[in-house]
């Protein structure tokens, strides 16, 4: 089985899997490609609000970890 739960892309050069966060992807102004060097420049005008509500998801589910892993 494929874990499809990392967040990432495909390189659109390379084609291949390029992990990368969400928090990643609001904070840095672009993602290398590890693979071929490609670098991908984030468009935050356009992104940015697509970005805040998944900025919103993942702090949702950090929470919900240090939840869990508080409890024991
Ligand atoms: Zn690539």
């Amino acid at each position: 089985m494929n874990e499809q739960r990392r967040p990432g892309l495909n390189c659109p050069k390379c084609n291949r899997f390029i992990e990368t966060t969400i928090t990643e992807l609001i904070s840095a102004s672009y993602i290398e490609c590890k693979h071929c060097r490609l670098r991908l420049e984030i468009n935050k005008q356009e992104s940015k609000r697509a970005l805040e509500i998944l900025g919103d998801v993942e702090r949702a589910k950090q929470r919900v970890q240090e939840a869990s892993t508080f409890r024991r």
